[in-house]
């Protein structure tokens, strides 16, 4: 039977030190205006992708930071990379070049295709 009505979460532990934050540096170094971003989610509203599926791009710079990079890995094949994001980002966010990088290092680490 499916789900209905209210239920507890389950228990949740993010270990920062234990998680791989390679990624997230590695889009740090060639996109720094990823660390203006304070996760208003004006992007996620805007999205393309994010009108007709459940992706969101301030979900995806949360799970950077975090270094929770197979979600991101499972998540990011749906954006197209068309810039919308960008446009009303308050914070000069260059997001689709975070998606970008965000793709390229994947590949290098393999296990990802563009
Ligand atoms: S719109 Fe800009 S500041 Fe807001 S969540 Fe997206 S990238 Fe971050
Ligand atoms: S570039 Fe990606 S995240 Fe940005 S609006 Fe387009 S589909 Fe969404």
């Amino acid at each position: 039977m499916d789900k209905f009505g209210f239920s507890l979460s389950k228990a949740r532990v993010i270990d920062y030190d234990a998680n791989d934050r390679s990624i997230v540096s590695y889009i740090l170094e060639r996109e720094p205006s990823l660390n203006l971003c304070i996760e208003c989610g004006c992007c996620s509203a805007a999205c393309t992708t994010g009108n007709f599926t459940g992706f969101s791009l301030r979900e995806i710079h949360i799970l950077l930071k975090r270094g929770e990079n197979e979600q991101v890995r499972a998540k990011i094949r749906k954006c197209m990379l068309c810039g919308k994001c960008i446009l009303v980002c308050p914070r000069g966010v260059n997001t689709r070049n975070v998606v970008f990088l965000s793709k390229q290092a994947f590949a290098k680490n393999g296990g990802y295709e563009f």
